[in-house]
């Protein structure tokens, strides 16, 4: 088994078992399986102490027959093209799925940005928005943040965007300060999407989540908020956390004030007081009703998957379950929430972002929170009735209506039938 599988080729897998269950013809099976446009490109900095370093960056533009591309910039160390073809895919079958007028991209940089001070990261940030002016724009590419870039970041690649056209154009990038043009409900839209999806879930299988064991891998935006309002939407216990240094656990469970305030201090939840340490693979097999991975890709693999207690996996991260583990989670019984249903409230409230910057008139806290959950909760349907009426585990359901949705668009455009 391989420890690290390529994550493109995972995703052109999935794509395919879909389009043979859809049908789809050989030109149309072709297209969806390759990025549309690719731009690689180099980011010269000015270091601190003088230094020149010189940066690995990317765009991809998966598919745009339903809309200009959609997906989040990363910037992270183990960076590789395969990785951003991987999600600009699962973005282009998030955008359809939920029904957004959107295609599908991604972007990142290969860097360390714990590495770098705050000085080389705004340089960093303007330097990849001066190179990648020329794909992205508000009717053609609009990305967003990911793995760890944030809206300070998306603000400083808005500026250097409007530099360079000479125009007030705030929604070429989404996730940007609530100061700066920003969405209200952004913030924590990926965790509250996959926790209104966590909610039908529980309707649709008769299982009582209050108080229910909970562990999060991955302590971000994403598992952060998953915290703090599995408490407060569900009730749920969050029984262990995890950042890339290790994890915690203690079964009475954890108070999401006390292990955020020890984070920000020490930079990790590890060692956090009266919880045991865990590591990030115990976690990810401990007893619990609730796992949330919410970091990487392909932490659940073909050698951990059997050992994976918890009734529901609701995958906040992109990718974390690889093929063969899908098919063992669906054999012992649980319900996945595949990742472009279960994370896709980040990109819902992103595209109400754009729209109320094409607007600029701005919504209510529950405008756009109501919006939200009548979005996550569609989808989830239409993805939960598929599965049902197929007999196919919950993924594959997902990429039935999504790539069946793109296929549609497609073939209207004349691109292929
Ligand atoms: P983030 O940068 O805010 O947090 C990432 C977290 O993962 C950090 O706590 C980090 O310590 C941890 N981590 C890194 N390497 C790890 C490892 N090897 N083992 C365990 N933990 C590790 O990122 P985020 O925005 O929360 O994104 C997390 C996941 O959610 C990613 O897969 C991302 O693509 C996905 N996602 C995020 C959003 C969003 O709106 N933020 C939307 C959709 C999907």
């Amino acid at each position: 088994m391989d420890p690290h599988p390529n994550p493109f080729q995972i995703a052109q897998r999935q794509l395919d078992e879909a389009a043979g269950r859809l049908g789809l013809s050989p030109a149309m099976h072709a297209l969806l399986r390759e990025p549309m446009q690719e731009l690689h490109f180099t980011i010269p900095v000015r270091m601190d102490d003088g230094n020149e370093e010189v940066f690995k960056g990317f765009r991809i533009q998966y598919n745009t027959a339903r809309g200009p591309a959609k997906g989040g910039i990363r910037f992270h160390s183990n960076e590789t093209v395969d990785t951003i073809r991987a999600l600009s895919a699962w973005m282009t079958w998030k955008t359809a799925l939920l029904d957004l007028p959107l295609g599908g991209g991604k972007g990142g940089v290969v860097c360390d940005p714990r590495t770098l001070s705050q000085g080389e990261l705004e340089r960093l940030s303007r330097g990849y928005m001066r190179k990648a002016a020329q794909v992205v724009g508000p009717d053609r590419d609009v990305p967003a943040p990911d793995v760890y870039t944030n809206p300070q970041i998306m603000a400083w690649m808005m500026d250097e965007y409007e530099v360079i056209t000479g125009r007030h154009l705030p929604g070429v990038i989404t996730g940007k300060p609530v100061n700066l043009f920003g969405s209200l409900g952004r913030g924590d839209a990926t965790a509250r999407g996959g926790l209104y999806t966590l909610r039908e879930t529980a309707k649709a299988q008769g299982l009582d989540l209050r108080d229910a064991p909970v562990a999060i891998q991955g302590y971000g935006n994403a598992g952060q908020f998953a915290h703090q309002l599995g408490g407060e939407l569900l009730g749920l216990k969050t029984v262990a956390v995890s950042d890339s240094r290790g994890g915690i656990y203690d079964p009475k469970g954890l108070d999401y004030q006390a292990v955020t305030a020890w984070k920000r201090k020490t930079g990790s939840v590890v060692g956090f007081q009266g919880a045991d340490n865990v590591t990030n693979a115990e976690l990810l097999e401990l007893p619990v009703v609730v796992l949330f991975p919410a970091a990487l890709e392909s932490v659940i693999r073909e050698d951990n998957a059997p050992r994976v207690k918890a009734k529901v996996v609701g995958e906040l991260a992109n990718g974390p379950t690889t093929p063969e583990a899908d098919l063992i989670l669906h054999e012992n019984g649980i319900y996945v929430i595949p990742d472009f249903l279960c994370n896709a409230g980040g990109v819902t409230v992103s595209y109400f972002e754009q729209v109320q910057n094409a607007y600029n008139f701005y919504w209510t806290l529950e405008d756009v929170q109501s919006r939200l959950d009548a979005k996550m909760t569609e989808a989830f349907h239409s993805v939960h009735a598929m599965a049902q009426s197929q007999r196919v585990h919950n993924r594959l359901a997902a990429y039935m209506v999504a790539v069946r949705r793109v296929a549609e668009a497609v073939a209207l455009r004349g691109w292929a039938h």
